[in-house]
């Protein structure tokens, strides 16, 4: 079970998302609870100000750090994490993500603007997790990326219908096999034999083999700390010559 607090100036950004898919089954099955915050709630005076000028001059304004203080004093258990959602901090990846999930307890703090008062990070975070090297316009969006990729590690919570979390792309350290359905074949496009031969053995064989070339081909930099058999490098080293798909001819 994992509770998880959403600090933010715009609860109703949340409202699509949460009403969807593995986030709202699993809250739905118990597994998962999520309380959406408005920080303005702990912003003081009429008009509950939560940002201000930058010291120091500059377009922009800060979130001030009050109002996330009271916030966390409140909503803080024994068992909390909080994470502030910042550009600067380690990025999200698949071992963070399952890691977050046996907190029990994430408070998440979203910025907006220029960002949050620098205060917040040193004193009051327990956390920073960014989810890529690019600036969105608040940390609603990187908030629910977190969320969801962390509900998926959550016991209980990807049921039969779903593929195993750790049979997914990273859990292994490469990215995932391609998967087909129906029709077998299409507009002179068609699926590997392989996959409708019904061997299970030879079945495993190629979704291992293409999980390796996939990985070599758009994220060879998985490789080098991916678990890999004597079989593996052979394969690998018996297609060196395989093409590399466009999209993936940027990354190194
Ligand atoms: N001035 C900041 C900078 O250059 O690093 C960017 C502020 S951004 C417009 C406003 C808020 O969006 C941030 O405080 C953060 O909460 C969120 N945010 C933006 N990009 C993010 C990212 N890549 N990962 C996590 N949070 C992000």
């Amino acid at each position: 079970m994992l509770r998880v607090d959403i600090l933010t100036l715009f609860p109703d950004y949340f409202r699509g998302p949460l009403d969807h898919g593995t986030l709202s089954r699993a809250v739905q099955g118990g597994r998962l609870t999520i309380v959406v915050h408005n920080l303005r709630n702990w912003a003081e005076g009429k008009h509950r100000v939560t940002d201000d000028y930058t010291f120091g001059g500059g377009t922009g304004m800060v979130m001030k750090p009050e109002p996330f203080f009271r916030a966390v004093a409140d909503l803080r258990t024994a068992e909390a994490h909080v994470i502030l959602l910042s550009p600067s901090g380690r990025l999200l990846d698949q071992p963070a993500a399952k890691d977050l999930a046996g907190q029990g307890h994430l408070i998440l703090l979203c910025g907006r603007y220029e960002g949050v008062d620098e205060r917040v990070a040193a004193y009051l975070a327990d956390d920073e997790i960014s989810i890529g090297s690019y600036v969105v316009s608040g940390g609603e969006l990187p908030a629910l990326v977190v969320l969801d990729a962390t509900t998926r590690h959550v016991p209980g919570v990807l049921g039969g219908g779903s593929i195993a979390v750790s049979e997914e792309s990273f859990a292994t350290g490469l990215l995932e096999y391609p998967h087909y359905t129906r029709p077998a074949s299409y507009q002179g496009m068609h699926v590997p034999e392989v996959l409708l031969s019904g061997n299970h053995q030879q079945i495993e064989k190629w979704r291992r083999q293409q999980s390796l070339l996939r990985t070599r081909r758009c994220r060879p930099d998985l490789l080098l700390d991916a678990d890999l058999s004597e079989a593996d490098r052979s394969f690998l080293d018996s297609e060196a010559h395989c093409e590399v798909p466009a999209h993936c001819e940027a990354t190194d």
